[in-house]
């Protein structure tokens, strides 16, 4: 892919009350290509989803570091990577289907990487045990 023509770069610590300024500051900087408020409102729900999975498994409540890079390319695409270097996945492809959750807590419905698949136009998971997991989300606007 082509070198993005705008990028932010930020880090920001693990913690739940960070999830809704990821979620804002995500969407403010690709408010300038002007999507429209439903794809805005994707975008804001793929990146709440993968952030609050570095927060509740990545790191499991113990907190971290989350990385977020958001890229605007010139075909009016976006790309958004989320990644930790908490507990890492060790079968990408099992936790990826809809309904998995290692969650014991019957909190969570094991439906965010599908959220985040729906919502996007395409997603990347790549994952190492004890080092950490990267999810890249793309969408093309309008
Ligand atoms: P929900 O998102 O519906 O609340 P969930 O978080 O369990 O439930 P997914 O977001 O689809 O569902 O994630 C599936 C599983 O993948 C998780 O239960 C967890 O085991 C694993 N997982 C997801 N993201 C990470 C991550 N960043 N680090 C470690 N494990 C992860
Ligand atoms: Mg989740």
């Amino acid at each position: 892919m082509k070198a993005p023509i705008n990028e932010l770069k930020m880090k920001i610590p693990a913690l739940s009350v960070n999830e809704g300024a990821c979620r804002a500051m995500v969407a403010a900087f690709c408010a300038q290509l002007d999507p429209n408020i439903e794809e805005l409102a994707d975008i804001k729900c793929a990146v709440s989803e993968a952030v609050t999975n570095c927060i509740v498994h990545a790191y499991a409540g113990r907190g971290g570091v989350i990385y977020i890079t958001v890229g605007l390319y010139e075909n009016r695409e976006i790309s958004v990577q989320i990644r930790d270097r908490g507990c890492g996945i060790p079968d990408v492809r099992e936790a990826m289907q809809p309904l998995y959750t290692t969650d014991k807590s019957g909190e969570r419905s094991g439906m965010g990487f599908a959220v985040m698949e729906s919502f996007m136009t395409r997603l990347r998971v790549s994952s190492a045990v004890g080092r950490g997991t990267r999810v890249t989300m793309w969408k093309q606007l309008g």
